[in-house]
């Protein structure tokens, strides 16, 4: 049934991330059974090709390149691409610089990048990464076992953006063919982890994917009742790191592997874990990885993730600082595979808030609405939402240039926040030079002030 679903429903119905779907499945199949020799060839090539493309085509590149005296033929794999990192406030500042002239605007799709580290900020795709990006999304939940027909309950999403999903056509194949379903995520409260707990039984699932902090409180929400309830065979879990407590909790829970996935609204999904070795393995056909020495912290160094982005032509994105760190284990992975790998991401953290009512709103849901911003964070650099009483928030955000803009999108961000909780905030706001990480690594988007009893659910 997978092979129907890859190769010709997917594709017919929904041309646009799944065109030649199945024929992308199969040349990353073909890549993971290629020798390490010929993967870094393959990769060079794709190196090579995404800093040549970006040299003749866009006028930052063009500027970049020239500054240092780098060409594209230059480059060897392994080593470093010598070029500045692009930062998001680079990707600001440039962002109409940043875009390919050789690809057509009809050909370019809205992303943007992820608000869980700074503002979010407008990137484009051409239309052939989006696909690839799909394909290489779905070919790492293959790695677990999960293939599109495949029955899976999703934790996800804010019941809002779900209703703003494609077409009615789409919801009744994601539900009656690709056996897909949805338990909306954006608020937590006791009816709607019943809801989960119904979807679950009623589904039984072989693969529950989810937020990873999201599915833990509702495995607590299962062990708490005591009610019997469907174990999947797989959990899949990502959006926010996996804490070692989290995972416990749900090996415990549902008695199955649990695998973390790592991605971003910028780059897209590019990591896996895997079982033996319990790391994180970037895939090296999606992204070039380079890990930046950036100070210490209790559990040790940590390192800057620099990525290089090979599918995307529309906006090339060459040595991206993701705003997330690592940890590292520089000794061979347990599992055999010699693709990169970090044993934990610290980028960000995300309590959750909670409304009068006792309902929890995820931090990770957050991300949705800052991203919702319709014309981006062009001003705003970097935001930190405190939750200093159920119905008082309060903003800390770094920002520069022009003070009505940043009003603006300041007062943007204040409303879809106040229409997501669904009561009325009052607000308060406080402008600082920088929002720093903490001494653990971790820049953290959401702290609530309220105490910790006050967020249990269920
Ligand atoms: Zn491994």
């Amino acid at each position: 049934m997978a092979w129907i679903h890859n190769n010709i429903i997917l594709p017919v119905l929904e041309r646009e991330r799944h065109q030649r779907l199945g024929a992308r499945l199969r040349r990353l199949e073909q890549f993971d059974r290629m020798s390490k020799d010929e993967q870094l060839a393959e990769q060079e090539v794709r190196v090579k090709r995404i800093l040549d493309h970006a040299y003749r085509s866009t006028p930052y590149y063009r500027r970049i390149f020239d500054d240092v005296g780098f060409q594209a033929a230059d480059w060897k794999s392994g080593n470093p691409i010598p070029l500045p990192e692009l930062s998001r406030d680079l990707l600001r500042a440039n962002s109409h610089d940043l875009l390919s002239r050789d690809v057509p605007e009809r050909q370019l799709r809205k992303a943007s990048t992820g608000g869980t580290t700074s503002a979010p900020v407008v990137i484009w795709r051409d239309l052939e990464g989006l696909r690839d990006k799909t394909a290489l999304q779905y070919h790492l939940n293959r790695w677990s076992g999960y293939d599109q027909g495949t029955r899976a309950l999703h934790i996800w999403g804010a019941e809002r953006d779900l209703a703003l999903n494609p077409s009615w056509k789409w919801r009744l194949y994601e539900e009656g063919l690709l056996r897909r379903y949805i338990g909306a995520a954006g608020q937590l409260n006791e009816s709607v982890m019943q809801s989960f707990l119904h979807k679950l039984n009623l589904h039984r699932p072989e693969i529950l994917y989810g937020y990873a902090a999201t599915t833990a409180r509702f495995a607590e929400f299962l062990k708490s009742t005591g009610v019997v309830y469907h174990k999947p065979k797989h959990l899949i879990v990502t959006a926010e790191p996996l804490s070692a407590e989290d995972r416990a909790i749900l090996e415990d829970a549902f008695q199955c592997p649990v695998t973390e996935h790592y991605g971003s609204r910028d780059i897209g999904m590019v990591a896996a874990q895997c079982q033996a070795g319990k790391r994180l393995h970037f895939h090296p056909a999606a992204c070039y990885l380079e890990l930046v020495y950036s100070g210490t912290t209790p559990e040790g160094p940590l390192y800057k993730l620099i990525a290089t982005d090979l599918l995307n032509l529309g906006m090339p994105l060459i040595r991206y600082d993701t705003a997330d760190c690592v940890l590292l284990d520089s000794t061979p992975c347990a599992c055999g595979s010699w693709f990169p790998s970090v044993t934990q991401i610290l980028g960000r953290a995300l309590d959750n808030f909670v409304l009068p009512d006792g309902s929890i709103i995820p931090g990770i849901s957050l991300t949705v609405i800052l991203a919702r911003s319709s014309r981006g964070f062009r001003h705003v650099r970097q935001i930190q939402l405190i939750q200093k009483a159920v119905n008082h928030m309060h903003i800390r955000y770094s920002a520069q240039g022009d003070v009505m803009e940043i009003q603006q999108e300041l007062a943007e961000l204040k409303k879809n926040v106040d229409q997501h909780f669904q009561i009325s905030l009052q607000w308060s706001a406080e402008r600082v030079p920088e929002i720093l990480r903490e001494r653990s690594g971790k820049l953290r988007l959401c702290i609530s002030e309220i105490s910790h009893g006050q967020r249990q659910v269920g």
